[in-house]
């Protein structure tokens, strides 16, 4: 089959599931226009309303104290650095406050992998930030730092998972996936583990009811081949997940590797220059395969963060059916050097709006939430009709 037949096939009410190889085949050599044209299809097919979704949220990074290394992050600093620092329960409790102000309703928690902190440290926090702050949804950390508690304390991650949901999270974030392939992972950051271990720990969170997302980071200079073989991980998995009756993710999030103020980044210099990152179109491309490719997962978020509102907005009509979240303060991908760390409420609005599509605020499993439209597009007044 060609390109053209393939996304042919997809057009239709029941399309077939898209294999591997028809994957790499659209992602190498589909015109990105119709590729965009047919995962817009699939995402009405999938979602029927003309509504894109958007959270109200704040990111929390609590330590930057870390000892994986990943190459391509700036954020981390190792133990003994001048700058570490560790937030107190009163400062994460200060801003929560600050997010439940503008009506959030969710903290995404991520830190570093901190060998200081016991678990109990966690499980202290959790319990009062669940009872200081009893509406807001607690999703937070990333496998590699469950493992690194478990480490620590000497249980399992099930065990870890589990003591921290009974002290109050929510949810497990699907952060540290990046590419779900050995080799890239060795390459990039090999203190952090296997694909299977990332794809493990996320099925414990599952299994014990905790919220989860799939995310995705390329650009590493792995080929297409590698991107369709992280996102058939995920699809296997979900797969799992539904046949035995759980949620599994709710939604799958990509974005191009950031490249300033780390090391991977400077890899893209000099004479032995690889492509890294990638261009806006490459990203959409992306997102419109990810689109087709997921036909067990519902939800597609585009990423404003690293592309920008824009080029998110370009995504809505591309196969995403979520505008992200305000994040209000992110730190970890922008230490990489994107432009922004958050967007407002309004903003959100204005783009999904814009796109032509009717904004809904939802929390971290996408229940629809009540809010006041802060962005109206004037109704246009039809052509006088002439004789
Ligand atoms: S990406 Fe996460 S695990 Fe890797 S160095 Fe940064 S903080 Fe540590």
């Amino acid at each position: 089959m060609s390109w053209s037949d393939i996304i042919e096939s997809q057009i239709s009410p029941n399309p077939p599931r898209l294999t591997v190889e028809e994957a790499i085949l659209i992602y190498e050599e589909a015109e990105l226009n119709e590729l965009l044209h047919v995962a817009h299809i699939r995402r009405k097919q999938m979602i029927r309303d003309n509504e894109v979704t958007y959270l109200v949220d704040r990111n929390i990074n609590y330590t930057n104290v870390c000892t994986i290394n990943c190459q391509f992050c700036s954020f981390y600093r190792p133990p003994g650095h001048p700058e570490v620092y560790t937030q107190s329960v009163e400062q994460i409790s200060e801003r929560i406050s600050e997010l439940e102000k503008i009506g959030g309703s969710r903290i995404l928690m991520q830190g570093g992998v901190n060998p200081d902190l016991p678990l109990s440290w966690y499980t202290d926090l959790l319990s009062e930030l669940s009872h200081r702050h009893p509406d807001i949804d607690l999703d937070c950390f990333s496998p590699i730092e469950i493992e690194g508690i478990a480490d620590v304390c000497g249980l399992s991650t099930f065990e870890v998972l589990s003591k921290l949901k009974a002290a109050g999270m929510d949810g497990l974030p699907g952060g540290g996936a990046e590419m779900l392939v050995d080799d890239v992972r060795m390459d990039i950051s090999p203190l952090k583990g296997s694909a299977d271990n990332w794809l493990r720990v996320m099925g414990e969170a599952q299994k014990l009811g905790l919220t989860t997302s799939a995310t995705n980071v390329f650009g590493f200079g792995e080929t297409p081949s590698n991107r369709v073989e992280h996102m058939d991980r995920i699809r296997e998995m979900q797969d799992g997940a539904i046949s035995e009756g759980r949620m599994g993710f709710t939604s799958f999030i990509s974005w191009p590797v950031q490249l300033e103020n780390n090391s991977f980044g400077k890899r893209n210099r000099g004479s032995n220059r690889v492509e890294l990152g990638a261009s806006s179109s490459e990203y959409l491309r992306h997102l419109a395969v990810s689109r087709l490719f997921f036909d067990n997962i519902r939800h597609i978020q585009a990423s404003w963060p690293t592309m920008g509102l824009e080029v998110a907005q370009i995504a809505l009509l591309g196969g995403a059916d979520d505008a992200g979240s305000t994040m209000m303060e992110e730190n970890v991908v922008s230490a990489s050097g994107t432009d922004r760390t958050e967007a407002s409420e309004f903003e959100l609005q204005r783009i999904i709006s814009m796109a032509g599509f009717i904004p809904r605020k939802r929390d971290s499993r996408y229940n629809l939430l009540e809010a006041t439209r802060l962005f109206e597009i004037e109704a246009v007044a039809p052509p006088p009709f002439q004789n």
